[in-house]
């Protein structure tokens, strides 16, 4: 028995053991392995349907310095842009249409009111023009527990904050010490969110300089402590012109041979999450393809299951550049569509087409577990369980918000015959 299989056989991962599967090098026979046990796990506890989010990156305005992103405030170069309403609305017009199923709005970090009244109307748009039906997950940053709380009743239903580096120390490393990028407070941000109910994804940049084969077991591991619904983790990609970017490119790091370490490192991480979190939803993450053709696809064969096609409007797609070399600048929505379908059949599963494809640990979490392959079953709303949505078999939900505390709720089905049943939404 190989030191892996041994590993694999276990249910609890320890840190070494999850830092032994993430530093395993290109060309070891046990990748194949880690890939393959991890695509197993996928299969018996998520499926092998991989759900799209159709990603709106809305502004790349930002108050923030991070000391590795293209869009930081600093960066004097970035030609800014905002996108109107009626541009997301059309977007998430296209998404809807196109069987989509969620969109993600995505944008550098304000917390101004007007950027906060825009984001909540945006969200309401969204329900109207989709007939309550596109799922929406958020990715705005660090907002107030008001903001998000706001934002949640105006339908967004998940929430992606990345924690960047779960180490306080690394995470000092890649932002400027000037009191507004604390670490402390993206971690009680993400804590806030799931106490109002969000299903709540975090993640973090993979191939950090400083960055050990420890210090990525410890982000599994953090993951884990908080309950995390959803991961969203990429490689590291430089970005010429910021401070981070010019740094590792000085000392070398940014060879083909680095940026293939990374990109292995990524595939691992994902892998080892999945082997260790099992029930998560795991994405593909651009990133990935950034660093090789067919990356998202060995993302989902490793165990991921989201994709997030860049539906941004053309004219705004090489502005929005956090790394270099983003792929699907010059592509159309339609054809990224094609593309990625094709690249999900090559990776052995189906789309999940007009489906939100909702975190199965979010509901394991809350006592509720739908078997694969279902939404979600009948059950008794619980103690604390305020918020309740109508869905049917094939995923498109009603937002109906109802008090429903002690109510049995049981299977039913619609004037078109179609099986409706119900998920729960929120606990607080
Ligand atoms: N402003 C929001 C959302 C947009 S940035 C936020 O920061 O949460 C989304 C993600 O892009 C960040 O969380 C970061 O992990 C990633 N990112 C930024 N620069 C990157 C780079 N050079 N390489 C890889 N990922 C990067
Ligand atoms: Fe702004 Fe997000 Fe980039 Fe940081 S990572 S500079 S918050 S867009």
């Amino acid at each position: 028995m190989t030191r892996l299989s041994d590993i694999i056989s276990r249910d609890e991962w320890t840190r070494e053991d999850l830092a032994y599967a993430v530093g395993l090098e290109e060309g070891d026979p046990e990748r194949e392995l880690l890939s393959e046990a991890a695509h197993r796990v996928k299969a018996e506890r998520v499926g092998c349907v991989s759900y799209y989010r159709g990603l709106i990156e809305f502004s790349n305005i930002c108050v923030k310095n991070c000391l590795y992103c293209g869009i930081r405030k600093s960066h004097s170069s970035v030609h800014r842009f905002e996108s109107t309403l009626d541009e997301i609305l059309g977007i998430a017009k296209w998404t809807y249409e196109n069987h989509y199923g969620s969109v993600v709005l995505q944008s550098g970090e304000r917390t101004d009111p007007k950027f906060i009244d825009f984001v909540e109307e945006a969200l309401r748009g969204i329900k109207r023009v989709s007939d309550g039906k596109l799922g929406i997950t958020l990715c705005v940053g660090e907002q107030t527990e008001e903001t998000y709380r706001r934002w949640f009743e105006a339908g967004a239903h998940r929430y992606l904050l990345r924690i960047e580096e779960s180490s306080p120390e690394l995470y000092s490393t890649l932002h400027p010490a000037d009191g507004h990028h604390l670490w402390s407070v993206r971690d009680a941000c993400l804590r806030t969110l799931k106490k109002i109910g969000y299903q709540v994804g975090t993640g973090v940049m993979i191939g950090l300089p400083g960055q050990t084969a420890e210090n990525l077991a410890d982000d599994i591991l953090y993951f884990k402590a908080l309950g995390i619904d959803m991961i969203g983790m990429g490689p590291y990609i430089v970005s010429r012109g910021t401070p981070l970017g010019d740094r590792v490119e000085a000392e070398g790091g940014n060879t083909d041979a680095a940026c293939r370490r990374r990109f292995i490192l990524g595939l691992n991480m994902i892998a080892a999450t999945r082997l260790a979190l099992k029930d998560v939803n795991i994405a593909a993450t651009t990133a990935l393809q950034g660093l090789d053709k067919r990356g998202r696809e060995l993302g989902l064969k490793a165990g991921a299951n989201i994709l997030m096609p860049i539906v941004t409007l053309p004219e705004h797609r090489a502005d929005y550049q956090l790394y270099d070399g983003k792929p699907c600048i010059e592509d159309t929505s339609d054809q990224c569509k094609r593309c990625l379908t094709g690249r999900v059949r090559w990776a052995g599963d189906t789309v999940g087409f007009d489906s939100w494809g909702d975190s199965r640990h979010y509901f394991g979490e809350r006592g509720i577990n739908p078997a694969p392959h279902i939404e979600a079953g009948e059950g008794t709303v619980g103690a604390g369980i305020r918020t309740v949505i109508p869905i049917c078999s094939e995923g498109r939900a009603g937002i109906g918000r109802l008090p429903l505390y002690g109510r049995k709720l049981t299977p039913r089905r619609n004037s078109g015959g179609r099986f409706l049943t119900a998920i729960f939404l929120s606990a607080w």
